[in-house]
């Protein structure tokens, strides 16, 4: 996984991704991260990328010319050409768990972010592919909804994460949020560790896993658990089907009738 980042602060993005399991991710080559300024682009004299807005109206908006050029520049750095670039914005469709592993899937991603007011349109329309938000609310600047994108997408790229990291039973992995988890001391504050979890029994604490993450997604995102108890009544239903049917077979192999 390569990113791409063009941005009018680099230096926001670039310390949050020399940082911690993506610093890691990058020194083990599991992905790479360039950030492009795109006032490095800009054709004006004095350094300016951004303009009033035609119509009128609040605010300054970053100009089609050096975001364009930006991204000439890119495109020449590709490793390979397949490609996909993403504005974030507050205009596009949200972010979740489901775009980021389809995202993941990805050779090369390269990310533009707006400030100000945002940008202008037409360039907007010649190089964007995806238009993805990080949620229903306005934020000063794209750097942050960056790298929370590139952030959730790596650790979904292999390798990245190390087996105890594993993104595998996390929220979201199976439409139901995790199941609470806790650590030593067994007793803290008078509350105890529960005891399922000390058993060392594996079935019964899978058991106790599903149900706490069923009973956790029911109380806190009814949304999400609608539509997982819709599949999980199907699941169930087709696996009462399967047994009865070898049932029946049974029978019938045992009374020498055919089906
Ligand atoms: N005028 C724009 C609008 O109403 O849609 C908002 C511009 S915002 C102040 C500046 C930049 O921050 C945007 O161009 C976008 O790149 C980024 N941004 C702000 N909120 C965002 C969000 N919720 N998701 C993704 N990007 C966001």
């Amino acid at each position: 996984m390569k990113y791409y980042c063009m941005t009018l602060f680099p230096e926001m993005v670039e310390q949050a991704m020399n940082t911690s399991i993506l610093k890691r991710a990058i020194e083990s080559e599991k992905i790479s991260f360039k950030a492009y300024d795109m006032r490095d682009y800009t054709e004006n004299k004095h350094n300016r990328v951004d303009d009033y807005t035609y119509g009128g109206g609040a605010g300054m908006l970053i100009q089609a010319q050096p975001v364009y050029d930006c991204y000439q520049a890119i495109k020449k750095e590709l490793a390979t050409p397949s490609h996909r670039v993403i504005y974030v914005t507050p205009q596009g469709s949200v972010f979740d768990q489901k775009k980021a592993e389809e995202l993941s899937k990805e050779e090369n991603l390269v990310f533009l972010c707006g400030h100000y007011e945002g940008i202008d349109e037409r360039v907007l329309e010649e190089i964007v592919t995806d238009y993805i938000s990080i949620g229903d609310y306005i934020l000063t600047g794209g750097e942050l909804p960056a790298l929370v994108m590139m952030d959730a997408i790596a650790r979904l790229v292999p390798g990245v994460l190390n087996n105890d990291e594993s993104a595998n039973t996390e929220s979201f992995s199976d439409g139901l949020l995790e199941y609470p988890q806790y650590t030593r001391p067994e007793v803290w504050r008078d509350k105890r560790v529960p005891e399922v979890l000390l058993s060392g029994h594996h079935e019964n604490i899978e058991k106790w896993r599903k149900k706490r993450s069923e009973e956790r997604t029911r109380e806190r995102r009814p949304d999400l658990y609608e539509p997982y108890m819709v599949t999980e009544r199907e699941r169930l239903a087709k696996e009462e089907e399967k047994k009865s049917r070898r049932k029946r077979k049974n029978h019938a192999d045992q009374n020498g009738e055919s089906m």
